[in-house]
């Protein structure tokens, strides 16, 4: 019997490929996989959208992880390889790489294998983070161009850094560096493909779709847009929390619970202590007033959340006991919600999740 554990629907994972699919249609797909699939699972996930076009992480392990399970399709790895050693696993592994500094340009200049690689080129168009200034594009391009032997794929990406902001100023501002750059390049006599758009541009804004997009929140079910929940732009949550109650205690006025008795009894109350903590990878910011879910009915977690559990006040819900269900977040509460009352973004509680916690694909 387990207590914690995370369900993941392979369905709904398939149903937000389609979504994207259908908002970026005839661009190629590349899913974002990294960090264990967002706490999805990284081999589970990648099997169930079996159909993206290409995988995308951001460690060279989780590109292992993926070959090992036996994934065929392209994985790009986003981050590239740091020295010679990476670069030779990463041919191995039959992986594309990423460029962004003049270090990945003289480990390719190095390299002594024979294989011919698929890379893709990173500007940097205002995220500041990784990639090319646009005007060291030219040089760049040129030295991978020149690779000996040849690329088998040159393309060119970039990252957007302001895409869940409405006016798309800061978008704009981005394209309009990034579009010159690759307007007229060509090789081996055909023009160069090239990825801009995050889940929320791919929502949001057709214009930055190109040739291939590279969602990630959407692909779970999350809406990338502060406010908004997946369900608004017809995804589904791939992922539930659950947990189970472990004890049911009532508690005389006046008591405190948990460290730091950080909540006080106002009158005679019935508490679930529910397993589930920062162990699992609840975040602590999620402790008095934050909701969970048993038996349908919302209730407050009280007191702090301890490592392996929290507790919620359950005098509405007289019927509860050892055993029942609840949901940490899911259909019945929107991760999305629960990360406001967090102070945080949905990405950070569904990363989270820990190692402890198991994953059952339904
Ligand atoms: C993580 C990541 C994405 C996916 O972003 P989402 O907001 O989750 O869609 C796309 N591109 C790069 C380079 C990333 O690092």
């Amino acid at each position: 019997m387990r207590l914690i554990r995370a369900r993941i629907d392979a369905s709904a994972l398939r149903s937000n490929l389609q979504i994207i699919r259908a908002c970026a249609p005839g661009r190629r797909v590349m899913a974002v996989v990294k960090a264990n699939a967002y706490g999805h699972g990284l081999v589970g996930t990648a099997l169930a959208l079996a159909d993206a076009d290409a995988f995308a992480v951001a460690r060279l392990e989780e590109a292992m992880t993926l070959r090992e399970a036996g994934l065929k399709r392209r994985i790009v790895l986003l981050e590239g390889v740091f020295n010679a050693a990476q670069l030779l696993e990463a041919a191995r592994l039959d992986l594309d790489l990423v460029v962004h500094q003049d270090l990945q340009l003289a480990l390719l200049e190095g390299y002594p294998g024979e294989q011919r690689l698929r890379l893709w080129l990173k500007v940097d168009t205002g995220m500041n983070r990784l990639g090319f200034r646009p005007e060291q594009f030219q040089a760049a391009w040129q030295r991978l161009s020149t690779l000996s032997p040849a690329p088998l794929e040159l393309r060119v990406l970039t990252h957007l850094a302001c895409a869940d902001e409405e006016d798309g100023l800061v978008t704009a501002e981005q394209l309009a560096r990034v579009r010159p750059l690759v307007a007229g390049l060509t090789l081996e006599g055909r023009g160069v493909e090239l990825s801009i758009a995050n889940s929320a541009a791919i929502l949001s804004q057709p214009a930055t779709h190109a040739q291939w997009v590279r969602p990630g929140i959407a692909l779970y079910g999350i809406s990338p847009f502060p406010g908004r929940r997946g369900s608004d732009f017809g995804l589904k949550a791939a992922m539930t929390l659950e947990s189970m109650v472990i004890a049911v205690r009532d508690l005389p006025a006046g008591e405190r619970v948990g460290y730091g008795g950080s909540w006080r009894a106002p009158r005679p109350a019935r508490l679930a202590i529910i397993a589930a903590g920062y162990g699992d990878g609840l975040l602590r910011s999620l402790g008095n007033g934050a909701p969970v879910v048993i038996g349908g009915q919302r209730v407050p977690l009280v007191g702090r959340v301890s490592m392996d559990m929290i507790a919620a006040d359950v005098s509405a819900l007289p019927g509860v006991a050892v055993g029942d269900r609840v949901e940490l977040w899911g259909a019945a509460l929107p991760v999305e919600e629960l990360a406001s009352a967090a102070g945080t973004i949905a990405y950070e509680l569904v990363c989270a999740v820990s190692q402890r916690v198991p994953i059952e694909w339904t």
